[in-house]
């Protein structure tokens, strides 16, 4: 599944270059960090300010993409569910408006629950299905 491109609300370093992640290795094509870096980061949260629900998808299915190429690159020890949760999800700012969203759809956990611990392995077995 490829799911990433970072829509119109990306900045750009002094380059002109977009903060948006190269793959396989899930590192930013600007600034080289670990994505999403900080300017990425700044960037997700103002495009996705009216709709922050979308903002944990879309993280959610770089997550996933990002376990499937880390996990091909080095695959042991490799990554854990728990550090990908941090790098993808677990920085973004539950709000308010999340909140009374997850409640309306009866969902009592946050979304920046950490993932149960152990390696990406079982994790990943536990969670794809047909
Ligand atoms: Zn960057």
């Amino acid at each position: 599944m490829g799911v990433l491109v970072l829509r119109d609300a990306a900045t750009l370093d002094d380059a002109g270059r977009p903060h948006v992640p190269r793959r396989p290795l899930w590192t930013c094509r600007a600034c080289e960090l670990p994505w999403p870096c900080p300017a990425a980061r700044l960037a997700l949260v103002e495009e996705f300010r009216l709709e922050p629900l979308s903002l944990f998808l879309y993280l959610g299915l770089a997550l996933y993409d990002a376990a499937g190429d880390l996990h091909a690159l080095n695959p042991n020890p490799g990554v854990t569910p728990a550090e990908l949760h941090a790098r993808f999800i677990g920085w973004v700012r539950e709000t308010d408006l999340v909140r009374r969203a997850l409640g309306a759809r009866g969902h009592g956990a946050s979304p920046a629950t950490p993932p149960p611990s152990g390696r990406y392995p079982s994790w990943r077995a536990a969670n794809s299905g047909p």
